[in-house]
């Protein structure tokens, strides 16, 4: 279990950074919550959380998008809960577009955040887990880490360079306690997916469950979304003593996609 343990889960106030965070504290690790919302929605959460799985939860609003606000996360877990043992790179955002119409604005906020936040968390954390001989890093990075999609640029390039960045970190901790694994998944019902689908709807003037189901068959053979208790499962298991030897892999739980 991860009792005496504290995880960072950026993003998670929502979707799949929350299935981990709930993952995490269910194995008996203290979490550090991060994410945008509103602040009564989140103190809920927060209380919630500790209050069902009898753990230490705490939350900092950090703004992944900006370096030193990712410096300020991991220094405000280390100073209240004592460490940084699990840190959880999750937050991501999306946009869609051909890319000779991509915004350059876009761009960057995606390779940003989907990216360069990634080695900021990874970077600032690394110190205090050489220091104990324990750590695990999971990045969350998506089948298109693997594979592309077409109108999805930055983020294709964003998740395939967290794949890179994974086993480069994975080679410079080995033989040190720490591994780092990159999660990959496919369509997971969240928002971030949700307004994708809301825009297949309007763009074809079909039925939201009829965009939902074309959504999935396009690219998931299993016909199901994976979900966040799924993804928070094998989160758990990458922070187990099993997971040990298992550093530079990315993990796909796809339904299927990227073995067509
Ligand atoms: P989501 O929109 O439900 O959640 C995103 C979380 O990140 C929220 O908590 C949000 O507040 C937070 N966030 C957004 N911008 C932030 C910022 N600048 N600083 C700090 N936090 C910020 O999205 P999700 O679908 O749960 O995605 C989580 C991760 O999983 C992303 O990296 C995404 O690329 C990846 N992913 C998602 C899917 C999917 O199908 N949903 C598939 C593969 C990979």
């Amino acid at each position: 279990t991860l009792t005496q343990k504290v995880a960072v889960v950026t993003g998670s106030t929502s979707g799949i950074g929350l299935g981990i965070a709930r993952a995490l504290a269910g194995a008996g690790a203290d979490v550090v919550l991060n994410g945008f919302g509103e602040v009564g929605a989140i103190e809920e959460l927060r209380a919630g959380l500790a209050a069902e799985f009898g753990v230490r939860v705490g939350y900092h609003g950090a703004d992944l998008s900006k370096p030193s606000e990712i410096a300020a996360l991991i220094a405000h877990a280390e100073e209240t809960f004592g460490s940084v043992d699990v840190l959880v790179n999750n937050a991501g955002i999306q946009h869609v577009a051909p890319v000779e119409d991509f915004p350059a604005e876009r761009w960057d906020a995606v390779i940003a955040l989907n990216l360069s936040a990634v080695f900021h968390g990874i970077h600032h954390a690394l110190p205090g887990m050489k220091r104990r001989g324990w750590g695990r890093i999971l990045n969350i990075a998506s089948v298109h880490g693997h594979v592309a999609s077409v109108n999805k640029a930055a983020y294709v390039a964003a998740k395939h360079g967290v794949v890179g960045l994974t086993k480069t970190v994975a080679l410079e901790t080995a033989g040190t306690g720490i591994t780092c694994n990159a999660i990959c998944p496919g369509w997971v019902l969240t928002p971030l997916v949700q307004k994708q689908i809301d825009a297949i709807a309007s763009s074809k003037n079909i039925p939201e469950p009829q965009a939902r189901a074309e959504l999935l068959g396009a690219k998931q053979p299993s016909g199901a979304f994976v979900t966040p208790d799924e993804l928070g499962g094998l989160a758990v298991f990458l922070c187990s003593d099993s997971a040990a030897q298992m550093t530079g892999a990315s993990l796909l739980m796809d339904g299927g996609w990227t073995a067509q």
